[in-house]
């Protein structure tokens, strides 16, 4: 079909050379068309739409303690902290004890908003099994079961029964648990993956996972659960270690419409946040091919971002301030690509995980 055409309108020597490489020309124009038609197919895959647009981004904390359980400081001294530190919204989560922000109401205001929490303190065999309920009505009586797993999902279930949103907290607390019971829970969208008291083993060791390797094992399986960091702080008082339980470690920082629980529990549920423990971000945008991040740059920090996608598999590893992923032809298959932003100083941020249609 394509030599016809050239080689009927042949009518002299030269014109057959011409005709010749207009022949050629039209061949490599194919096969290049075809060449390029062939990576775009193979990159038909597309992130689900995630949009950051028209949203505020609010600093918080989940997780914290005061002298209604084994914190060192009043609920009004722990809030107060956290306001006067930038933060914009803050839970009070003291084990099995609820404590009512309506006390506090003299600190609430449109900057700053405290969202009633409390951390459901139960065990099994020994195995600390703690679940964070935020946006709870009023106190939540721990639960146990007959199973470890059976005992996590019936405190998950007990907050969502008062239409609360629960959380896990660190599991590797006297290595607990990990990655085989949290796979059999339903219905809990946030697991710590950071959380800044000195005994919790974020980073596992030995044989035992760490937290990020415990959140892809869930995230390989197609379980969508979301990572945050948080300080679990108990100690405002005194000297500040690493040896102590202090405020300011981890943190999330959520997309929502505005500063109410509902809409930032609405974001949390629906992953759109990161978790950091000192790194800022300035924006995130999700195209259909492209995760895009823009970092807060501070003092000379240099920045490392990791894109890491099933299975904690390195996809890229990119330096500055606007580090970008776009999926490629490899990645067919992939469920997820999330991102690690570690500063010079050892500091990170968590992207939340970006899915692919499939
Ligand atoms: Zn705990
Ligand atoms: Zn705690």
């Amino acid at each position: 079909m394509v030599r016809g055409g050239p080689r009927r309108r042949i009518t002299a020597a030269r014109g057959q050379v011409i005709a010749q490489g207009r022949s050629a020309a039209r061949w490599f124009g194919l096969a290049a068309a075809l060449l390029a038609a062939l990576p775009l197919t193979a990159r038909a895959q597309r992130f689900e739409a995630r949009s950051f647009q028209g949203l505020t981004w609010f600093k918080g904390n989940t997780h914290s303690h005061t002298t209604e359980s084994d914190g060192d400081s009043a609920p009004e001294v722990v809030a107060q902290w956290y306001r006067s530190h930038g933060y914009r919204f803050l839970v009070l989560s003291d084990h099995n004890v609820f404590t009512d922000p309506a006390r506090l109401a003299s600190l609430v205001d449109s900057t700053f908003l405290l969202i009633p929490g409390e951390e459901l303190t139960s065990q099994f065999d020994r195995k600390p099994v703690h679940v964070n309920g935020l946006a709870i009505p009023g106190r939540i009586e721990p639960r146990t079961d007959t199973t470890l797993v059976g005992t996590i999902q019936r405190n998950v279930d007990a907050v969502r029964e008062v239409q609360g949103v629960p959380h896990i907290n660190h599991p590797n607390f006297r290595w607990a648990f990990g990655a085989r019971e949290l796979l059999q829970v339903r219905t809990d969208p946030l697991l710590e993956i950071f959380n800044g008291h000195p005994l919790v083993h974020n980073e596992g060791g030995d044989g035992s996972a760490g937290m990020e390797e415990i959140w892809d094992a869930l995230l390989s399986v197609g379980k969508r659960t979301y990572g945050i960091a948080v300080d679990d702080a108990h100690h405002f008082q005194g000297e500040f270690g690493p040896d102590r339980s202090n405020p300011g470690r981890g943190w999330v920082v959520v997309a929502a419409p505005r500063l109410a629980a509902a809409d930032l529990m609405r974001s949390l549920e629906a992953g759109s946040f990161y978790a950091s423990s000192g790194v800022a971000l300035e924006g995130l945008e999700v195209g259909p091919e492209t995760l895009s991040i823009r970092i807060q740059p501070q003092g000379d920090f240099k920045y490392t971002t990791t894109f890491i996608g099933d299975h904690g598999r390195v996809l890229a590893r990119v330096g500055g301030l606007a580090p970008s992923y776009r999926l490629k032809p490899r990645d067919r298959g992939l469920r997820y690509v999330r991102a690690r932003i570690e500063d010079s100083g050892g500091a990170r941020a968590w992207v939340q995980p970006v899915f692919l249609e499939r």
